[in-house]
């Protein structure tokens, strides 16, 4: 229907006549508030439950008497999901439904740049406007709690702050588009295992300061217009219709006015849902006369039997109106905006974006020795970049070169117009040189197809360099939706290759395919150790920028890399995963490099929070702070000069981190509250100057339930990682 019959269908329903002016829901001159009244008033009770629920696996009802048009969502968040059937979770079989693969969360955050965010905002809420979507799932900002999540490669790792400054620009970027973004999974879903039923216990404390914070800055910052209810539970409650969680915090706290959606299946009860903040549920499945019956989105908990509640009196039809304005608001702002851009779809604009963030992501963990990352066995130098102009050969080994990781993973994964593989990249870089051995099989099938160590190991021995490619994959129990890792090690046999080959030759590099921290036990023996990411459709070209030197990388762990999960507080001083449906995260606020803090002198990580090389050097010196006393409500400003020192322009992401000297809380030692990515040409230097505002230095007082800045004396840490701390400044608050 075109919008002027729209008009005037609306316009004879409600008896103005076919020649009055346009209704004051199509009139865009007039508020959107304004809008939403009058849609509302026009809507009968049935109208209104039906936008309450989804219609198909995907997408809900509009009002189409009215010709509000549906709500179509799509994951998110690394690229536009394929077309599905309508009931079903299988691709429709579309030919023109290609997208886009960006990089992984977990590289973006490695970026530690708030423009790469806001490039991949952008660039994917384009793709998700093109395709005719306005709720984008995603982004995902869990906190990397143990490096078993299945899903941490959706997220955006360890730390609030530094998950928080990139969760922001994102948003933007995609509600620019006219795309919801709905940001995910609200709260405290750290874990895939028993994901369904885990009742969180967590303190207040934590709540706010480790798992709280990205949500709240994607809302209060980001604007975000939907949020995504998680599948776990929270002091008893499902979290997508929790009373705390939606109501007093998200709702109530930070003034959220956008769409609480469930997570796919993740709603439970009709009273709850609609009393604790559910807005818009999905994924339900309650009709037990079979899985495709025509009906069963009826039978949703959010529809025929929140009907009859609201006629029999038990709730209010006021509770339905406050969700239907929710969502009225978020059509106004996404399909019924009439000036939102158009969007575009795997342009060479978006491939290009995906390898910028991807180039910009890749950490260089190790190369050679004296990398600061502690005591390594392999004297030799930096075998990294490895010279384009070599003759001799690279020999490539591993099942990642040349495995598909945009497929799989659970509900991120994509059908991306295209995929280069690292062994294609690499080849397209250094040509004939490169020769390629699988070394190892992830599936039981194809162990015929690999090639027997010794001819490996000959292979290696003759090479100039042996690049090896493994990691984790996106099938369950790797990286993957739905369960968990069982344990840190690598799999497929990889640890017993990784230390024939460096034993053949010591120009041995290994490149980390990955979401998640693995173990190392090789770690000194390899002379190059790669972080790789799941890096999209540009992976192969972005990681043979990095190896060739044709790019220097920049990217920094966004987790700490633990050694073992003896590392981990998760593991130490939690449960996890649980039992009987029930976790205590006794880690409090000991997370990631905040419980290596607290450990000490014991704590020994491979890799440090925050840490990432590069092939030049910088030096930081003149730390300084503007005043060593302050008041309660004022600003320090602490500034470092970072000069490079090395041979080629490069990028250093200079951190700040603030402690708190003494307080009536035990507090960490250190946390991360500032970051600038900088670049600079050989011989340069830069002055990079960060504000601390009293935020910084609060803690949330439980017994308060505030934030609250206590005085006395703290230091802020100027470095190049958690560990790499280059620099004090004392200040006092008075
Ligand atoms: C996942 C969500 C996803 C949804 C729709 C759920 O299983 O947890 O992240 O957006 O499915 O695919």
């Amino acid at each position: 229907m075109t919008l002027a019959l729209v008009a005037m269908a609306a316009m004879a329903s409600c008896g103005e006549g076919s020649k009055g002016k346009l209704p004051a829901y199509l009139d865009d001159t007039k508020s959107i508030e304004t809008r939403i009244d009058d849609a509302l008033k026009r809507m009968t009770l049935t109208e209104k439950i039906d936008m309450l629920h989804a219609q198909s696996k995907f997408s809900s009802p509009g009002v189409p008497r009215l010709g509000i048009p549906e709500v179509w969502t799509t994951d998110g968040p690394h690229g536009i999901r394929e077309e599905v059937m309508w009931d079903e979770w299988y691709g429709a079989g579309w030919t023109n439904d290609s997208c886009t693969a960006f990089p992984a969360l977990t590289c973006l955050a490695a970026t530690w740049d708030p423009r790469m965010a806001a490039l991949y905002g952008k660039s994917i809420g384009e793709e998700a406007r093109y395709r005719g979507k306005n709720i984008l799932l995603g982004p995902g900002v869990n906190i990397y709690r143990t490096p078993l999540n299945g899903r941490n490669f959706e997220y955006m790792g360890e730390d609030p702050f530094l998950a928080s400054r990139l969760v922001v620009p994102y948003v933007r970027g995609v509600q620019d588009q006219g795309v919801a973004a709905c940001v995910k999974h609200f709260a405290l879903n750290n874990q895939e295992i028993d994901r369904a039923f885990i009742n969180v216990s967590v303190s207040d404390r934590a709540l706010y300061e480790i798992y709280l914070p990205a949500f709240r800055a994607a809302v209060e910052e980001g604007g975000a217009w939907a949020i995504m209810g998680s599948y776990n539970r929270y002091k008893e409650q499902f979290c997508c219709h929790n009373e705390y969680l939606l109501n007093d915090i998200l709702k109530g706290e930070w003034g959220f006015d956008g769409v609480v959606v469930s997570d796919w299946g993740g709603t439970h009860d009709t009273r709850e849902a609609a009393l604790n903040g559910l807005d818009l549920e999905f994924g339900t499945w309650n009709d037990p006369s079979g899985w495709s019956s025509s009906d069963s989105y009826e039978n949703y908990f959010m529809a025929l039997p929140l009907q009859k509640l609201v006629e029999e009196g038990e709730i209010p039809e006021s509770v339905v109106d406050d969700k239907v304005r929710r969502i009225l608001r978020l059509i106004f702002r996404t399909s019924m905006d009439r000036s939102r851009p158009f969007g575009s779809f795997a342009s060479p604009e978006h491939f290009a974006a995906a390898r910028t963030i991807a180039e910009a992501g890749i950490v260089l963990l190790k190369n050679g020795a004296g990398d600061g990352s502690g005591a390594t066995a392999f004297n030799g130098e930096p075998i990294l970049p490895l010279d384009p102009a070599g003759t001799g050969t690279i020999l490539v080994v591993g099942e990642n070169a040349a495995h598909p990781m945009t497929i799989g993973g659970g509900s991120s994964s994509l059908k991306a117009k295209y995929e280069i593989s690292p062994l294609e990249g690499l080849r397209a870089r250094f040509g004939e040189r490169v020769r390629y051995m699988r070394g190892y099989a992830s599936d039981a099938d194809s162990l015929s197809i690999i090639e027997p160590l010794a001819e490996v190991v000959a292979a290696a021995a003759g090479a100039e360099a042996v690049v090896f490619i493994g990691g984790l994959n996106k099938d369950p129990g790797q990286d993957c939706e739905a369960d968990d890792r069982a344990s840190m090690a690598l799999p497929y046999g990889q640890d017993a290759l990784i230390k024939a080959l460096a034993e053949a030759n010591p120009r041995t590099a290994v490149v980390i395919v990955s979401g998640n921290a693995v173990e190392m036990p090789w770690k000194d023996r390899v002379a190059a150790i790669v972080q790789g990411w799941y890096l999209g459709s540009e992976a192969g070209n972005a990681l043979a920028a990095v190896l060739s030197g044709d790019v220097n990388p920049s990217g920094k762990l966004p987790f700490t890399y633990y050694s073992s999960l003896a590392d981990c507080g998760a593991h130490v001083l939690g449960d996890y995963p649980g039992a009987d449906h029930r976790e205590s995260y006794m880690d409090d606020i000991w997370v990631g490099y905040r419980y290596t803090d607290k450990k000490g002198e014991g704590a020994s990580p491979n890799f440090p929070f925050g840490h990432g090389l590069s092939y030049t050097t910088f030096e930081y010196s003149d730390i300084d702070g503007d005043k060593d006393v302050v008041a309660v409500d004022g600003t320090v400003r602490i500034s470092v000069r970072v000069r490079n020192t090395g041979k080629c322009v490069g990028s250093e992401v200079v951190q700040l981190y603030i402690g708190d000297n003494h307080a009536s809380v035990a507090r960490p030692v250190k946390e991360l509250k500032g970051f600038e990515k900088v670049t600079l040409k050989p011989g340069q230097s830069k002055r990079v100057t960060f504000t601390v505002t009293p935020d910084a230095l609060s803690f949330f007082d439980e017994e308060h339930h505030r934030w609250t800045l206590e005085k006395g004396n703290f230091t802020a840490f100027v470095g190049a990682s958690a560990s790499d701390i280059r620099g004090l400044v004392e200040f006092s608050v008075l």
